[in-house]
């Protein structure tokens, strides 16, 4: 093995991976006085707003597939995912979490404020997305109109490139809290993998990977893996085997129509919809469609015969329907997965998919171009569960390892995760302040 760089200062808190919860944990620890390092393996993507973004935020540019051929959907930069959310907010599941101890009521509440969570003004949802309500609520479907952390004043009309990267910065991404995480003191290291956990009797005491080639050594008092599918790799080599036995994807299938007169090629995504079939059903359905390079990938995956469709991708109107998923599969060594559509996944789809269909035949969509795409998985989670891999504090069984990202949650939630993930970063950076002992509320973060 080649010599580590030495680096032997220690540091209150090393985070690893800079997404919603890493971003959210460190900007805590760092606002309460504590010494934090956030190591990131991606680099700053600077250039937001087209396919290039999408292809330099995600892992394998955004076609990573499972065993069973599925794409989903793991991020590989700063901030992780959220650079290509739609900015769509749904509060925190919390009577699921609170089964496991988890109480977010309070941090529910400060990142709505902080986020500058609320709907749109009508000016910006535009007038697809009402004549799309409108035929909804014609089928029965409540639909009504979505909270977004997007703030207004800096989004623009007929724009809808939220999934590109928001190119104004209306758009509440986790980099805005990395930001705040280095000016509160944080240390940020870009392009530094984290390949193994550093133990000494039972309890992590710092990191070990790769920057520029060269291998690292970090000692912190605590560890928190923020780092989606690979804290299941750094968790397994650090013995716990369960970790990546079962995990989430929150299937999304598109459903896109013409409808004369009206497309959703430049509305804003997600900004009405419904959620009133999420207990019953576990899905939710919002407009939303991919851009014309996914369009492209998801066409030839259903067969080349389809491909004609593109030409009219412009006049498409689309519509997602997003299921919790079962927790399946498993994320092995070296990085394949399995991800499986179960009997109850696939149904769920369905219903959704036809749901979808009525709303499309009611605002006029030609029945000849009516087509659902291919499931995707969105929001990979539940790989490294609270209550099995972790505790209530987020703590594994090896003493100052914790873990916090959407990988803790206990099931799917098949709808926007955003919200719960900075709400769940803040309270284990609130834990970590009092279990180091850290000038408690110096800065509220
Ligand atoms: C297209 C799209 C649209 C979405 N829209 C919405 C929406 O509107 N609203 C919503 O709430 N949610 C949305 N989501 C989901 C949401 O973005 C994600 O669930 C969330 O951002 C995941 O955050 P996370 O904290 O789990 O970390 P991730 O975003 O998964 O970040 C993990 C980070 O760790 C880094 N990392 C990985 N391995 C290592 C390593 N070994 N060493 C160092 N660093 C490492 C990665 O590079 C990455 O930056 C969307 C997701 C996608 C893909």
């Amino acid at each position: 093995m080649k010599p580590a760089d030495r680096h032997e200062e220690e540091y209150d808190v090393i985070v690893v991976g800079s997404g919603v919860s890493g971003a959210a944990v460190a900007r805590s620890v760092a606002a309460q006085g504590g010494r934090v390092l956030l190591l990131e393996r991606g680099g700053r993507v600077n250039h937001m707003g087209s396919t290039l973004t999408v292809m330099r935020v995600l892992d394998g540019c955004g076609l990573t597939r499972s065993r069973e051929k599925h794409p989903v959907t793991f991020a590989d930069s700063l901030g992780g995912a959220s650079n290509l959310s739609a900015g769509c907010a749904m509060p925190p599941p919390l009577s699921v979490l609170s089964a496991f101890g988890i109480d977010l009521s309070v941090e529910t509440g400060e990142v709505r404020r902080e986020l500058g969570i609320a709907e749109l003004p009508d000016r910006l949802i535009g007038e697809a997305n009402f004549r799309l309500m409108d035929a909804a609520q014609s089928t029965g479907l409540p639909w009504r109109k979505m909270e977004k952390f997007i703030d207004a004043e800096k989004c623009i009309e007929g724009c809808g490139d939220c999934m590109l990267g928001c190119r104004r910065g209306a758009k509440w991404t986790a980099r805005a809290w990395v930001d705040e995480a280095v000016r509160f003191g944080a240390e940020l290291k870009l392009g530094t993998r984290v390949d193994r956990i550093l133990c000494e009797g039972g309890s992590a005491v710092g990191v070990e990977g790769k920057r520029f080639g060269r291998t690292f050594r970090y000692r912190g008092k605590a560890v928190v893996l923020s780092a989606g599918m690979s804290d299941v790799h750094l968790l397994r080599r650090a013995g716990i085997r369960e970790a990546g036995k079962g995990f989430c994807c929150d299937w999304l299938q598109f459903v896109g129509g013409v409808v004369p007169g009206m497309n959703t090629y430049n509305a804003h995504p997600m900004a009405v919809g419904t959620t009133d079939l999420y207990e019953s059903e576990g899905l939710i359905i919002l407009p939303v469609f991919p851009n014309w390079s996914q369009f492209a990938v998801l066409l030839a995956s259903k067969g080349f015969q389809h491909f004609t469709k593109l030409r009219e991708f412009r006049d498409y109107t689309g519509i997602m329907v997003k299921v919790r998923d079962e927790t399946e599969g498993e994320i092995y060594p070296g990085g394949s997965f399995s991800k499986p559509i179960t009997l109850q996944d696939r149904k769920r789809l369905d219903k959704g998919v036809e749901l979808i269909k009525r709303v499309l035949r009611k605002a006029g969509a030609r029945e000849d171009s009516i087509l659902a795409l291919n499931p995707i998985g969105a929001h990979p989670s539940a790989s490294c569960r609270v209550g099995e891999v972790m505790d209530a504090n987020l703590e594994t069984r090896i003493r100052n390892l914790y873990c916090c990202d959407a990988g803790v949650l206990p099931q799917a939630m098949g709808a926007p995760l955003i919200w719960t993930l900075a709400a769940l970063g803040k309270r284990l950076g609130n834990h970590l302040g009092r279990r180091l002992s850290l000038a408690a509320g110096s800065r509220n973060a």
